[in-house]
């Protein structure tokens, strides 16, 4: 999809501008035979100030904003649901302009002051992770950089909180959508202000798109949600494992370490009984070797597939510990991640599962 489907999808019809270039805006500004500075004006008051309509642009004067009020709507996403968690986690569910349903989320942790955001980079996956909400969904279609950047400004004018790191790792694969995720980064850094080094493109191990990346050589981390060591696990739980095997991953991620001279994440959803074995977490520390990264386990949210059933079990604390000190004697930093937002199913896809079977 282009960049201008998701405003003539708009059921107003009008420019939708959140989520637009400067170059774009100040197209939309020549076609209505504006002066440049006013692309300027706009662009700061959406991504400066968040405003969220025409009336608080007060620079542009009056006959000005009735006129873009006729043309023009700020918010390309509806906020269909939200889901505000003890710990301050707020899960968005958002509809596009075709009416399709996507999840964003912003988390907040309690020592640190800075913010982030989850975004979704498709509506659906085509990946089919076992373990994963959105898996279950099947693949629907791929976001446009504006439905990307409009989801970190929707919760900024939502929450009224500054978003400070990003990490794609939403619903969909990023990198089976790379061009449109790299068109996005660059408005969320150029834009929206946000520093290379606090945005994480998370995949699930697709060579082209880690090369693609690469490539491009952006200063952002690469995070590969390698999530088993040896093939037939993987296999098992990350089907695409059939299309690009874990050697292939291995020596995309090494390039990209050795282009981009960043350290990368390597994410590790612990499973019960699945790939938290004492030898897995041994394997993993070979096959990392003297990668430069750091690991990241992430004890399994238990979700509940389309039958209704929750395949997998979270392994008890020790496990995790013990996984986390043999798979350490790699010489990584390896964390248990904290959870958040367990209370309003902060894993990915829930939420939308559970608004569709309430629809
Ligand atoms: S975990 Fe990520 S890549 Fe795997 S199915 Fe879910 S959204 Fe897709």
């Amino acid at each position: 999809m282009d960049k201008e489907t998701s405003s003539e999808q708009s059921k107003t019809s009008k420019k939708v501008l959140s989520g637009l270039t400067l170059a774009e805006l100040t197209e939309f500004t020549d076609s209505l035979g504006l002066p440049k500075f006013r692309a300027k004006q706009i662009h700061s008051w959406i991504y400066a100030k968040w405003a969220k309509s025409f009336d608080e642009m007060t620079d542009l004067g009056q006959e000005l904003r009735i006129k873009l009020k006729e043309v023009a709507e700020i918010q390309l996403l509806k906020l269909a649901h939200l889901e505000v968690s003890k710990d301050g986690t707020r899960k968005y569910l958002f509809e596009l302009p075709d009416g399709q349903l996507i999840e964003s989320v912003l988390i907040a942790f309690d020592d640190r002051d800075s913010l982030s955001a989850c975004l979704s980079s498709q509506v659906g996956c085509a990946v089919g992770c076992t373990f994963c909400a959105t898996g279950y969904l099947g693949f629907k279609r791929n976001l446009n950089h504006q439905e990307i950047v409009d989801q970190v400004m929707s919760i900024q004018r939502e929450s009224g909180k500054r978003v400070a790191n990003i990490v794609y790792m939403g619903q969909g694969e990023p990198l089976l959508n790379t061009d449109t995720v790299i068109e996005s980064i660059k408005t969320l850094m150029n834009s929206v202000g946000i520093g290379a080094r606090h945005i994480t493109v998370s995949t699930s191990g697709i060579v082209p798109g880690i090369n693609q990346l690469a490539a491009a050589n952006l200063p952002i981390t690469l995070a590969l949600s390698l999530h088993a060591p040896d093939r037939a696990t993987r296999e098992e739980i990350v089907p695409i494992t059939t299309k690009y095997p874990i050697h292939k991953v291995m020596e995309a991620v090494r390039d990209y370490v050795n282009t981009t001279r960043r350290r990368v994440t390597i994410e590790y959803v612990l499973l019960e009984g699945i790939n938290d074995s004492e030898n897995q977490a041994r394997q993993l520390a070979e096959l990392v070797g003297d990668l430069h990264c750091n690991i990241n386990l992430i004890p399994f949210n238990p979700t509940r597939n389309k039958e209704g059933v929750v395949l997998y079990g979270r392994p008890d604390i020790s496990t995790q510990k013990r996984f986390r000190d043999i798979a350490g004697r790699s010489g990584k930093t390896v964390t248990i991640r904290l959870e958040r937002g367990t209370d309003i199913d902060a894993a990915c896809g829930q939420l939308h599962n559970k608004f569709i079977e309430a629809r």
